[in-house]
């Protein structure tokens, strides 16, 4: 092991000896972060506007989690689901009264991918049905049930045969799920904005369609939030931007202020659960849900989500402001942002970088922003004039070539 100080180019080469190789990696190393700020080995600063995916959506080290995780590590770490504890009571009464009425039971878990594993097994049980329909441009995570629910080939084809019984019918086409959605079907799952892929957003139509299409139709209707909840879109669940509420919400990304967690919401059209029907060894543990505990509390006390309505909507406006002949498109709800472009997005995430700011891909064209709901606007200004700027000297090269 190096002991010499660390820099960009050396943590690189540390980890490239070692890793499995799944992930691109990139040529700066983040070492520190604050708020919506992140700063890498050589000490550059950089406005972060990924938030991990959508994770620090209270930003980096909010003094809250802080300290919650600092009292609670020394406490109580670990402890099976079957010793309640004071941090996992209190965890899931603030999770469920954040819940639409009627989720007054939630199974506690450690990622995005878990709560839709978890998620498929309960709507399974409750139909006693198979067949699962999600939708193209879809994604739900790696491990093999959220992978087959998954759209894009290049995640799922290496590793068929997976989960059985999945169909994938195009995102907003009502008749598609028509179609697909029968006698054998457990469940539609989808995401009500899908992150992945491209920042598209459901159409009133056509997700209170899909409501009725599963209560006609006896199917649960499975709502992936993992990336779009807790305040991301400007309400507390984007399907609350829509009036419907599904059987089964399923959570990750930010219920944890920065710690491991997911959570799956059980609406009152959900079977008794019973010893032996599900389980995690690390779901629920007092440490995380000691983070959990100042992030919903830091949610609803500093109007987070209000926050998140009103920056994302003059973000948008900002962004739609910039004259360029690359921008196609600017969408999303509160500040789940994307410029979806003429030209490809990786010379422009590379640009801003170089320029201090880490923003997203969402498919090979669309520019995404996930940036924590504490974002100063002073920032997203910066980000605004950069993304102009970018787009400028990328037309203009691309003219002179
Ligand atoms: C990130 C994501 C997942 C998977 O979450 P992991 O914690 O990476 O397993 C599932 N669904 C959606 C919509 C996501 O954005």
């Amino acid at each position: 092991m190096s002991t010499s100080k660390n820099t960009n180019e050396s943590l690189r080469e540390r980890e490239l000896a070692h890793t499995s190789g799944v992930y691109p990696t990139k040529d700066v190393a983040m070492v520190r972060g604050k708020g919506a700020h992140l700063w890498d080995a050589d000490g550059k600063q950089y406005i972060d506007c990924a938030a991990g995916h959508g994770v620090a959506n209270l930003g980096h080290a909010h003094p809250r989690v802080v300290q919650a995780v600092s009292n609670q590590v020394g406490t109580l770490t670990t402890l099976a689901g079957s010793f309640p504890n004071d941090q996992r009571a209190e965890f899931q009464e603030r999770l469920t009264a954040f819940l639409p009425e009627g989720f007054d039971r939630v199974f506690l878990c450690n990622s995005g991918a878990e709560s839709i594993e978890g998620a498929l097994k309960f709507a399974r049980l409750t139909t006693g049905r198979p067949g699962i329909v999600a939708a193209q441009r879809g994604f739900h995570g790696r491990t093999m049930g959220a992978l087959a629910c998954t759209w894009d080939k290049k995640y799922r084809e290496p590793f068929e045969p997976l989960i059985g019984a999945v169909q994938h019918a195009p995102y907003g086409k009502l008749d598609g799920f028509a179609e697909l959605v029968g006698d054998d079907t457990a469940c539609v799952i989808v995401e009500v904005v899908q992150g992945e892929g491209g920042v598209r957003l459901a159409t009133p139509e056509f997700l209170r369609g899909l409501r009725a299409l599963c209560d006609e139709r006896g199917a649960l209707l499975i709502l992936d939030e993992v990336q779009s909840g807790f305040g991301r879109t400007g309400r507390r669940f984007a399907f609350e931007h829509y009036g419907i509420v599904p059987d089964i919400l399923t959570m990750g990304k930010a219920i944890g202020g920065g710690l491991a967690m997911g959570a799956i919401g059980l609406g009152p059209g959900v079977c008794e659960l019973k010893v032996g029907h599900h389980g995690s060894t690390f779901g629920g543990n007092p440490l995380a849900c000691a983070a959990g505990n100042a992030t919903l509390r830091t949610l609803v006390e500093d109007r987070l989500v209000e926050r998140a309505e009103e920056l994302g909507q003059w973000f948008r406006t900002a962004l739609g402001e910039i004259d360029s002949a690359q921008v196609r498109e600017v969408r999303g709800l509160g500040l789940m942002v994307a410029l979806d472009l003429r030209c490809r997005v990786a010379p422009v995430l590379a640009a801003l970088q170089e320029r201090g700011i880490i923003a997203l891909p969402a498919g090979p064209t669309v520019l995404r922003f996930l940036p924590p709901l504490i974002i100063e606007k002073e920032d997203l200004e910066h980000v605004v004039k950069a993304v102009g700027e970018v787009l400028a000297e990328l037309t203009v090269e691309g003219a002179a070539r």
